[in-house]
C-alpha cells in the first residue's frame, strides 16, 4: 500500500496543535463496548504536546458522523476517528469522510489486491463486501494494517488539516497509531515543545493534597498542575509548555520544585510506577530478596506486590482470634512473624502485616526485619471491609519503602 504522502497545497505549513478524537461505533452509544481508543489517543497526542480540544462518542449513523467531522475540521488542525472500517454496511466512517469532503469513492488496487491476497493465503473465495475496506477519495492514502483486514486512511486537507481514520479493535488501532500514523505526524511537526511528568503520592488525601498545594498553583494555565484520586496513589501530573523564552522543560522543574517543596515526603513514585515496581527496585538496589506474611487482609499484600522479581515467598494468613500477644500494639508480634517469614523464605527482609478493624477504619501493624536493622509500626487505614485492607497493603508497602531509603 502506498506509504508515500501526497504533496497537498499547504500541508506542512500548518502545525499540528490541536486534535479532535472521534470514535465510532453503536456499541459506544449503547454502552456494550467502552471507549478506550480515544484515551489511547489522547494520552499519546498529549505526550507529543497536541491538546485534545474535544473527544466524542457516536453511533453509527452516516448524517451525525458528517455533521460532527464538519464541525471537527473547522476546529482542529487533527481529526483522529476510530471504528467503523469493517466491511457491513453498518461501518461507515469512509462514507461519512467522503461525503463530509465531497469527494468520490472509487478502489484502491494496492488495497484490493492486499485484501485479496489476505483471503487467497487461507484458500478462501474473496467476500464481495470487504471490497469496501479498499475504498479510497481522492485526498486520501490507505494506511497498512498488519492485524487485521481494515486499513486506515490518512486525509491531508488543502489547508494544512489532516483526518486519519483508524480501526476499532484496539490490538490493530495499537499499532498502526505508533508505527504509521505517529510517525508522520512527529514528521509533520507535531505540537508544541511540552513535558508532562506525575509525581506519586502515599499518606496523603487528595483533598489536603489540594488544600497544600494551593489555589494559585492549581489554576496556573501553564503549567497545569492537578490532581488525580487513584488506587495506589494521589497523583499530581504537571503539564508545561515553554513560555517567555523558557523550555517547557525548564517551567516543568520550577512547578515540580514548588510541589516537591510542599509535599516532597509523600512522593513515592514517577509516572505510572506501580509499587511492586518501586519496592522491587528499592530492594534490587541492595541485592535483597523480600518475604511477606500478612494477617486479615485476604492477599491484599501480595496482590499489591504481584510480579516483583525479589518477592521469595507471600504467606496469607487469615484473621483468627485475636490473642493476648497480638493484640499489643508494641509490634512485638509483626516483628516476630516478620523474623519467621524471612526465615521461612531465605530472603534478606521480612515484612509483616496484621490489620484489624477500628470503627469504620483499618488498624495496620506493621513490622519489618532486615539486615540493616528492626522497625514495627502501626498506622490507621481509612475505611474497613477490601478497601481498608488493600489501603492497609498500600501502608505496608510505603512502611517498607521509608524504611529501605534510611
Ligand atoms: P474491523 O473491520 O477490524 O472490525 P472496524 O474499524 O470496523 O474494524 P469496529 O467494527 O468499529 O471496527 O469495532 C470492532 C471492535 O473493536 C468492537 O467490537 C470493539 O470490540 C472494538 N472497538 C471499537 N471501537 C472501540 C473503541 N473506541 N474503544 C475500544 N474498543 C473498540
Amino acid at each position: 500500500m502506498d506509504q508515500s504522502q501526497p504533496e497537498a497545497a499547504g500541508a506542512h505549513a500548518r502545525p499540528i496543535r490541536a486534535a479532535e478524537i472521534i470514535a465510532i461505533g453503536t456499541e459506544l452509544t449503547v454502552g456494550e463496548t467502552t471507549d478506550t481508543n480515544s484515551g489511547e489517543l489522547a494520552r499519546s497526542l498529549v505526550a507529543h504536546g497536541v491538546a485534545v480540544t474535544r473527544v466524542t462518542d457516536l453511533p453509527d449513523h452516516q448524517p451525525t458522523v458528517v455533521e460532527t467531522l464538519l464541525a471537527a475540521l473547522a476546529r482542529a488542525d487533527l481529526v483522529a476517528c476510530t471504528g467503523g472500517l469493517g466491511p457491513t454496511p453498518d461501518d461507515l466512517t469512509r462514507e461519512s469522510v467522503a461525503e463530509a469532503l465531497g469527494e468520490e469513492l472509487t478502489v484502491d488496487p494496492d488495497a484490493l489486491g492486499w485484501l485479496e491476497g489476505l483471503w487467497a493465503r487461507r484458500h478462501q473465495p474473496f467476500p464481495a463486501a470487504n471490497v469496501k475496506q479498499a475504498w479510497v477519495i481522492p485526498s486520501a492514502t490507505t494506511l497498512p494494517n498488519p492485524h487485521g483486514t481494515a486499513p486506515g486512511w490518512w486525509v491531508d486537507r488543502p489547508d494544512g488539516r489532516v483526518i486519519v481514520l483508524l480501526p476499532g479493535p484496539p490490538r490493530e488501532l495499537g499499532p498502526m497509531w505508533r508505527d504509521v500514523v505517529l510517525p508522520r505526524l512527529v514528521e509533520r511537526g507535531v505540537g508544541d515543545d511540552s513535558d508532562v511528568r506525575t509525581l506519586r503520592l502515599t499518606g496523603i488525601g487528595e483533598s489536603q493534597v489540594v488544600d497544600r498545594l494551593g489555589e494559585p498553583l492549581l489554576r496556573r494555565s501553564n503549567p497545569v498542575v492537578a490532581t488525580y484520586a487513584r488506587h495506589e496513589a494521589v497523583d499530581v501530573r504537571i503539564s508545561a509548555r515553554a513560555e517567555d523564552g523558557r523550555t517547557a522543560l525548564e517551567v516543568g522543574d520550577e512547578a515540580e520544585a514548588a510541589v516537591l517543596g510542599i509535599l516532597g515526603e509523600h512522593v513515592w513514585a514517577r509516572g505510572d510506577t506501580s509499587w511492586a515496581a518501586a519496592l522491587g527496585e528499592a530492594l534490587a538496589a541492595r541485592g535483597w530478596t523480600l518475604a511477606t506474611a500478612e494477617r486479615g487482609t485476604e492477599g491484599a499484600l501480595v496482590a499489591l506486590l504481584r510480579g516483583m522479581p525479589a518477592l521469595r515467598r507471600a504467606e496469607v494468613i487469615g484473621s483468627g482470634p485475636e490473642p493476648q500477644e497480638r493484640a499489643s500494639s508494641t509490634g512485638e508480634f509483626e516483628l516476630r512473624e516478620a523474623e519467621r517469614v524471612r526465615a521461612a523464605g531465605s530472603a534478606d527482609v521480612g515484612l509483616a502485616i496484621r490489620v484489624r478493624s477500628a470503627g469504620q477504619d483499618t488498624a495496620v501493624h506493621v513490622g519489618v526485619v532486615a539486615p540493616s536493622g528492626r522497625h514495627a509500626e502501626r498506622r490507621l487505614a481509612f475505611m474497613g471491609g477490601r478497601q481498608g485492607a488493600d489501603r492497609a497493603a498500600i501502608a505496608a508497602a510505603a512502611v517498607l519503602q521509608t524504611f529501605l531509603r534510611r
